[in-house]
């Protein structure tokens, strides 16, 4: 790649260090010289589609804020990244918090934000002090605030809110900065868009969509689409974890064969063993086998075979991982997850788990599995969130490829991979950056 777009730094930039690459230029140019319309076109222009895992093209949620009316509106950055397996976002507000500022001040200019939010879980302490301090310095540069002068009036607030996994829901985020408990809002009527925080309409974004911006209005949207597909421009983060070599968050051009990325940057599969399967776009999206190596990781191309790109956190499990243990571990994780308002979630996330729990711990009786697939029937679709989605596809997905190994678990009244040592699928340590 001749130019990263999002790993700018391996160490954190300062202020200074970010001014001295031409950070904040983008930011004073659309100020100074172009309308809310040229800023959207522009973003439309590029083709970047949502990073947060829908991969809705960005410039059109822009246009669609832009268009609300009303005295006030609010722009949330959803910075509650928790999907197992992704790291990418806390990296990038670590390294280049400036970076996510000037890009939600620009959006903030082409839909009309009175305010920006960044909402961070609790537990994000090292990111809400970069931001903070972030936030401070180009204040006090006369960059953003509401202080006589400021090249762009508006107030950033980082905001650390709850550290449940469902807290990082749109609705549930906009509950939390409101003070409320996490829970999602029924979709619709309460789209954020239109009804979003404190009543008012509100462009919400995720992180690394953000920090994107700045490099489209500098370098253009022309230049941008030289990079990625004709679908999907641009690069985006891929958080490698699980059975490979090298580990860590690596920016690939989006298109990038998944082969390239699980053997040429993650070194392959560890301790030579063979593949089993990849998560390409985390739990809660399909799984892939060794089949699917050359498929080009983007929005589409993905969801053409069944999965997505999700936000890009890709797992991988050697030929001798127990993919009933990786099952349980996710549906634990959903269970633990779910805020409780919708029973058939509560009820059916909890279900799956237990009944997971029994055939993984040598208890199967033969009818587990035919269980959770009546349960994933009856529960999908009815909660008023996705968690209840991801939840059935991640356990739905492992059992269309790996049925057989639930058999042998009952049948053997063990796992039948009890003797191989079972390697954790660890995240990769957040300073694990890597560039293409
Ligand atoms: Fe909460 Fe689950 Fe309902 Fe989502 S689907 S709102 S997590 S109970």
């Amino acid at each position: 790649m001749d130019h990263p777009i999002l790993l700018q730094t391996e160490t954190h930039l300062d202020l200074a260090a970010y001014r001295a690459r031409g950070g904040y230029d983008a930011l004073a140019m659309v100020v100074r010289e172009w309308s809310p319309a040229q800023v959207i076109e522009e973003i439309k222009r590029s083709g970047l589609r949502g990073r947060g895992g829908a991969g809705f093209s960005a410039g059109k949620k822009w246009e669609m804020a832009a268009a609300k009316k009303g005295p006030v509106k609010y722009l949330c950055c959803n910075a509650a990244e928790g999907e197992p397996g992704t790291e990418k976002d806390r990296l990038l507000i670590r390294t280049n918090p400036h970076q996510l500022i000037e890009g939600a001040a620009i959006a903030a200019h082409a839909v009309g934000a009175a305010k920006i939010y960044i909402f961070l879980k609790a537990r994000f302490v090292d990111e809400f002090h970069a931001l903070t301090q972030a936030v401070a310095d180009a204040k006090a540069a006369g960059l953003i605030g509401q202080q006589p002068g400021a090249l762009f009036p508006i107030d950033v607030e980082p905001f650390r809110g709850s550290d449940a996994y469902i807290a990082g829901e749109e609705t549930a985020m906009i509950e939390s900065i409101e003070g409320r408990p996490p829970r999602p809002r029924q979709k619709p009527p309460f789209y954020p868009i239109q009804h979003g925080l404190f009543g008012k309409p509100t462009l919400v974004n995720n992180t690394e969509t953000l920090c994107n911006v700045p490099m489209i209005i500098s370098k253009g949207a022309q230049w941008y689409q030289r990079r990625g597909t004709a679908a999907s421009p641009g690069t985006m983060l891929f958080t490698l974890s699980g059975d490979v070599v090298r580990p860590g968050v690596y920016e690939l051009e989006l298109g990038t064969p998944l082969r390239t990325l699980v053997y040429e940057q993650g070194g392959g599969i560890r301790n030579g063993r063979g593949l089993k399967a990849i998560f390409p776009g985390g739990p809660s999206h399909a799984l892939v086998t060794e089949s699917a190596l050359d498929v080009p990781l983007d929005f589409d191309s993905l969801r053409a075979i069944g999965s997505s790109l999700g936000t890009a956190g890709v797992m991988v499990y050697n030929d001798q991982a127990c993919m009933v243990a990786a099952a349980l571990r996710f549906a634990a994780f959903y269970a633990d997850g779910s805020c409780g308002q919708c029973p058939p979630c509560q009820m059916g996330t909890a279900n799956i788990r237990d009944l997971l729990r029994q055939v993984e711990e040598g208890r199967g009786t033969g009818k587990e599995v035919a269980r959770i697939k009546q349960i994933c029937n009856l529960i999908r679709g009815r909660g008023y969130c996705d968690l209840i989605n991801s939840a059935v596809r991640s356990v739905e997905s492992i059992l269309q490829h790996f049925q057989p190994e639930f058999e042998e678990h009952v049948r053997r009244q063990q796992c039948p991979f009890a003797t191989v040592p079972r390697a954790p699928v660890a995240a990769p340590a957040p300073s694990d950056a890597r560039r293409n």
